[in-house]
């Protein structure tokens, strides 16, 4: 079973871990809040506007940055996909105006709520309170030799809270954006991706209000609260007649400047020209009408009321506080009386109603925007899985990547189809990985004391890989078949007996720890009765097919040496390097003996001797995963050898 991390318990690591434990993984979620799902109460004004029922072509559509990243993922998880989620989880949902669905209790929290009651049900580990401090990255694990993919030498192997390291097999930063610090998000996440070695563009605060001003010199202020329907913008660079931006729809005058549905997608639209200098905003207040439409209905009004004022008159046309501001636009004086006024000045006052300006001094802050803008570049991730191309079993979900949409429920499904799509991927390592870390590995096969242990000890410390000696699992078996008072011919008694031990390992000191359901038994596990036990009860198939599965479950894990009698030809076939190690009988009896007599106990030769022969013969000939050299493994013959000539050897061998 894979162990997975996910960074963050908002929208996208919540899905994230949904996903990655529906497909298997045992994950755990870490939130530096003291709740989940923060970033869920911030679209809809509370109530959670968690995605867009559209089309997938429109979906696209109200994308703004890099869509096409997110095809693949779309496609395996879409809008409809995430509401079904949802509705099977027992969350009644409703669409709104413009396709935006929402909670039918109007509450945010039910959102929240439904993920938690998910996450509780694939039994996943929520740790609340828990900042992660960086990421635990591993050096040098390929060098793009030996079928390895090259430059990705690099693997997360966990994160580092304040509590101390946490391992995993893989690492899901979801850790949000910038935007709304109150919520916890202050891009952490960025950081871990730039430590990763990772590119993350520009960030600007997106989906917010602008500070602007009246290209008229009157204050903006005074037009606070107002908010106007049915208008057009257009935007273009100060100086400039290019439009950069126009569209149709609401808008809202606040003390500061700007803001309301069209002026949210502006901001998204041009959050990176507007750092670099002010843009100019023109307001078409009468977009519906035509020039002659728009003069027609003018004259109307003035032939209504021939003798008021033009302020007066246009106060029939406009909101009251926008008069002055629009008219002040073509310098028309409010006080002429409309019967006066002359074919010219009726055009300037249609020219007025079209171009109510503003210069669009900047964005308001992270503090106010909906989302970021920018992220982890997406072209060091693959956009199937949401995989670092840099890092090996570190995934990005979210925010934190540099893809976004408008309002309307397309950022949340933005994290929903990453977060599932990263999960997923993080749970299912591919077999090439797989064999790829068994690719690094080292097996040592051969009989009792022909020298497995010190060899594989020392080539393991040299090398920095994980020393696994086998036989000290099959001797854990024993130690509980012998406890249970057990004799080797009972196989059935040992096959049922197998079914209640649980063997684990663990490293101290870089020592291997047996442990046996729970307890330490290492210091058991040398004993000769435990060694003969070890030798009869590994012939049986149940035996042997629960160590093989902890064996191969360790080495995919990390790279390590491992010593047995079938590791390079049924633990580990793809082994880089397999060796087979072998010595007389006499030469080996000669070295158990001394081993024996350095304890103070007294030996026989003869009878050693005999031991070995019979436990090689059973090793040798079981049907289950006998004693053998594999086809492709060196055959070393250490009779004649010091224990450094045969590490010289292996060495050689390794590197060449
Ligand atoms: O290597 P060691 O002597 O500690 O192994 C104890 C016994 O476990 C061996 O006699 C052998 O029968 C069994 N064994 C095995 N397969 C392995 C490792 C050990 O059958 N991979």
């Amino acid at each position: 079973m894979r162990n997975i991390i996910v960074i963050g318990g908002g929208a996208a690591g919540m899905m994230a871990a949904v996903a990655a434990a529906k497909n298997g993984a045992a994950v755990t979620l870490l939130e530096k809040n003291e709740k989940l799902g923060n970033n869920i109460y911030i679209t809809g004004k509370g109530r959670c506007n968690l995605t867009n029922a559209c089309g997938r072509e429109e979906f696209f559509a109200h994308l703004v940055h890099n869509p096409r990243f997110l095809y693949s993922s779309f496609a395996a998880f879409d809008n409809t996909a995430m509401m079904s989620l949802l509705e099977d989880a027992g969350l009644e949902l409703k669409t709104e105006r413009g396709n935006r669905v929402f909670p039918a209790s109007d509450k945010a929290s039910d959102v929240t709520k439904t993920l938690a009651g998910l996450l509780e049900k694939y039994r996943v580990k929520v740790r609340l309170n828990t900042e992660v401090k960086g990421l635990i990255l591993e050096d040098g694990c390929g060098d793009g030799k030996d079928g390895e993919k090259a430059g990705q030498t690099r693997r997360c192997a966990g994160v580092m809270t304040a509590a101390g390291p946490l391992y995993a097999d893989a690492v899901i930063a979801a850790t949000g954006g910038l935007s709304y610090p109150s919520t916890g998000s202050t891009g952490d996440g960025y950081r871990f991706a730039k430590e990763a070695g990772h590119k993350v563009t520009a960030l600007y605060p997106a989906l917010v209000p602008f500070n602007a001003k009246l290209s008229s010199g009157l204050p903006i202020g005074s037009l606070q609260g107002l908010s106007l329907k049915n208008i057009e913008i257009f935007v273009t660079k100060s100086g400039s007649e290019k439009v950069l931006y126009r569209e149709f729809g609401e808008m809202l005058f606040t003390h500061f400047g700007v803001s309301g549905p069209v002026i949210l997608h502006l901001s998204s639209a041009v959050a990176e020209v507007i750092a670099k200098g002010p843009l100019n905003l023109r307001i078409d207040l009468k977009p519906a009408l035509s020039d002659e439409q728009l003069k027609a209905r003018l004259e109307r009004e003035f032939e209504a009321a021939p003798n008021k004022t033009l302020a007066v008159v246009m106060r029939k046309l406009l909101p009251a506080a926008l008069v002055e501001p629009v008219l002040a636009g073509q310098k028309l004086a409010g006080t002429t009386v409309v019967s006066r006024i002359g074919e010219d000045v009726k055009k300037r006052i249609v020219k007025a109603l079209r171009s109510l300006e503003a210069e669009l001094t900047s964005l308001r802050g992270f503090g106010e925007a909906v989302i970021t803008q920018g992220g982890v570049n997406v072209k060091e991730i693959d956009p199937k899985t949401m995989a670092s191309k840099l890092v090996k079993d570190l995934y990005f979900a979210g925010e934190v990547l540099d893809v976004d949409g408008y309002t309307g429920g397309y950022n949340l499904q933005i994290a929903w189809t990453t977060g599932a799509a990263a999960g997923r991927a993080a749970a299912q390592e591919d077999k090439e990985t797989r064999r790829e870390k068994m690719n690094r590995s080292i097996a040592i096969d051969g009989p009792a004391g022909a020298g497995k242990s010190t060899l594989a000890k020392t080539l393991a410390k040299e090398l920095g890989m994980i020393y696994v000696d086998t036989g000290a699992m099959y001797r854990a078996m024993a130690v509980h078949f012998l406890r249970k008072g057990l004799t080797g011919d009972d196989e059935a008694g040992i096959c049922a007996a197998c079914e209640d031990a649980q063997v684990e390992i663990r490293y101290e000191d870089g020592a291997q720890q047996v442990i046996l359901n729970g307890e330490n038994v290492t210091g058991l596990l040398r004993a000769e009765e435990v060694g003969s036990m070890a030798s009869a009860s590994s012939v049986y198939g149940p035996v042997r097919s629960r160590m093989v599965a902890l064996q191969q479950e360790l080495a995919h894990k990390t790279p390590v040496v491992m010593d047995g009698r079938d590791i390079g030809t049924v633990v580990l076939p793809d082994a880089k390097l397999k060796i087979y190690l072998t010595a007389s009988v006499q030469e080996r009896a000669r070295r158990r003996a001394n081993e024996l007599r350095e304890k103070g106990q007294e030996v026989d030769l003869a009878t050693i001797e005999r031991d070995i022969e019979e436990r090689d013969f059973r090793d040798m000939n079981r049907p289950i995963g006998p004693l053998k050299q594999a086809e492709d493994a060196h055959l070393v013959d250490s009779s004649d050898m010091t224990i450094q000539e045969v590490i010289d050897t292996i060495r050689r061998l390794y590197e060449g």
